[in-house]
C-alpha cells in the first residue's frame, strides 16, 4: 500500500519536456494542504467556531484536484492553478477571519513554489516574487482599513496561528528539501556522466588503450613539461604489427581483432607504467616513455619486442604468433613533438625496409 502511494507520488512526467521535480513538488504540496485544511476542519468543529468549516470543504476538495492535474501532464497549468487556488483561499481567510488568523504567512510557501516549480526565466520568477510581497502588504494594508467579517474566539485564533506556523514550515521544507535533493542528484549524475564521455572520447574501444587524440594531448602537455623543465626526457617509439594483413587473411578480421587486444594488453602490463601506450592507427601504437632516455626506452622495448615473440595466441584450434617492428627516438627539445613523430615514424619504415622485427634506434 505504501509502495504502491510512494509509485504514485514519484512516477514520471510522460512529458520530454518537463522534469518530474516540478510535479514531485507539487503533488507534496497538494497533499499538506490537504492535511491542513483536513486538520481545520476537526479544529473548528472541536472548538464550535463551525462558520470556517464551510470553506475548509471545497479547498479540501481543490487541494485534491490540485493533486489529480500533476498527472495531467501540464505541470505548468498546475502551477498556475496552485497560485491562483493559494491567492484565492488567503484572500478569503483574510477577509473572513483578519490579519490575526495567519494564513497570510502562506504567502512564502507560495514563493518558494515559484522559484522551484516554474520554468520560467529568472526574469519572471523575481517579478513574480515582488507580486506576491506586494500581494502581501495589500492584504495587511486592507486588514487595517477593514474589520474581518467574522471573529472567531481568542482560543480559536491561537490554535489556528499555531497550525498555520506548523504548516508553512513543513510545506516550505518539503520543497526546498525536494529541490535541493534532486538538483544535487542530476549535479551528481552530470560530473559522472561528464567523466563517463570523458573516457569514453579518450579511449579506443576495441582495445581500450588511448586513442590518437587523446595521446596528441598528451604529449602537447609533455612537450611543455620538458620546456619548462619538470621532466629531464621524454621517449616515443611507433610500432607496427608484421604482416598483420595476413593474419586477417588467414584466421578472419575477428582472430585480427583479437590479436590487437591481446597485445594491446601487454603493452599496458608493460609500458603503461612507464608513460603512456595508444592506438595510433589501425595496426599502429605509439608508446611515450615519460622521464626515460632513449637507452632505457630501447631496453624496454626489447623486453616487450622478446615477449611479443614468444607469445602465442590461440584461435579456432590455431596458433598464431606474430612480430613487431619499432621505431624510436628521444624527443629533441630543439624541434617540435610533430618532428619526433615523423622520426620515430620514418625509422618504423626502415625497420619494414631492412627485413621487420626490428627496433630501429
Ligand atoms: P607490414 O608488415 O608492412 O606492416 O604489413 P601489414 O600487413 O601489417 O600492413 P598493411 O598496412 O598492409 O595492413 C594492415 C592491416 O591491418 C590491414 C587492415 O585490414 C588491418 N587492420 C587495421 N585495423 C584493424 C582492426 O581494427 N582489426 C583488424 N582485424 N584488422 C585491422
Ligand atoms: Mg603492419
Ligand atoms: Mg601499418
Amino acid at each position: 500500500m505504501i509502495h504502491k502511494f510512494a509509485e504514485m507520488l514519484f512516477q514520471d512526467v510522460k512529458s520530454e519536456n518537463e522534469t518530474k521535480k516540478a510535479s514531485i513538488i507539487l503533488r507534496l504540496n497538494s497533499i499538506i494542504m490537504c492535511i491542513y485544511f483536513l486538520l481545520l476542519l476537526c479544529t473548528f468543529f472541536v472548538t464550535g467556531d463551525i462558520k470556517p468549516i464551510v470553506l475548509c470543504v471545497p479547498l479540501f476538495c481543490a487541494y485534491a484536484a490540485s493533486f489529480y492535474t500533476t498527472y495531467l501532464n501540464r505541470t505548468k497549468m498546475s502551477i498556475i492553478f496552485v497560485h491562483i487556488l493559494m491567492g484565492i483561499w488567503i484572500i478569503a481567510f483574510i477577509r473572513g477571519f483578519g490579519w490575526d488568523c495567519g494564513v497570510q504567512h502562506f504567502v512564502f510557501v507560495l514563493l518558494a513554489l515559484n522559484f522551484t516549480t516554474s520554468y520560467s526565466k529568472l526574469q519572471w520568477k523575481i517579478i513574480t516574487g515582488v507580486a506576491l510581497c506586494l500581494f502581501r502588504l495589500a492584504l495587511y494594508a486592507y486588514t487595517l482599513q477593514y474589520e474581518p467579517v467574522y471573529l472567531l474566539e481568542m482560543r480559536t485564533y491561537i490554535i489556528f496561528q499555531t497550525i498555520n506556523t506548523v504548516f508553512v514550515f513543513i510545506a516550505t521544507m518539503t520543497i526546498l528539501a525536494v529541490f535541493t535533493e534532486d538538483s544535487q542528484e542530476m549535479e551528481k549524475k552530470l560530473v559522472i556522466y561528464n567523466e563517463k564521455l570523458h573516457r569514453l572520447a579518450a579511449i579506443d574501444p576495441l582495445t581500450g588503450l588511448f586513442n590518437r587524440r587523446s595521446m596528441s594531448e598528451y604529449l602537447e602537455k609533455k612537450e611543455r613539461e620538458c620546456r619548462e623543465g619538470k621532466i629531464d626526457n621524454l621517449s616515443l617509439a611507433l610500432g607496427d604489427i608484421d604482416f598483420f594483413k595476413a593474419v586477417n587473411d588467414n584466421y578472419g578480421h575477428e582472430c585480427g581483432d583479437i590479436v590487437l587486444r591481446h597485445l594491446a594488453s601487454i603493452f599496458i602490463e608493460m609500458a603503461g607504467e612507464k608513460g603512456r601506450v595508444c592506438r595510433w592507427g589501425g595496426e599502429e601504437f605509439l608508446f611515450a616513455f615519460d622521464n626515460v632516455n632513449g637507452d632505457d626506452a630501447l631496453i624496454l622495448l626489447e623486453e616487450l619486442q622478446k615477449r611479443i615473440r614468444k607469445l602465442e595466441m590461440r584461435y579456432m584450434g590455431e596458433t598464431i604468433k606474430v612480430t613487431m617492428t619499432f621505431g624510436l627516438s628521444e624527443f629533441d627539445f630543439q624541434k617540435d613533438i610533430e618532428h619526433s613523430i615523423n622520426d620515430v615514424d620514418g625509422k618504423l619504415y626502415r625497420g619494414k625496409e631492412a627485413g621487420r622485427n626490428k627496433i630501429v634506434y
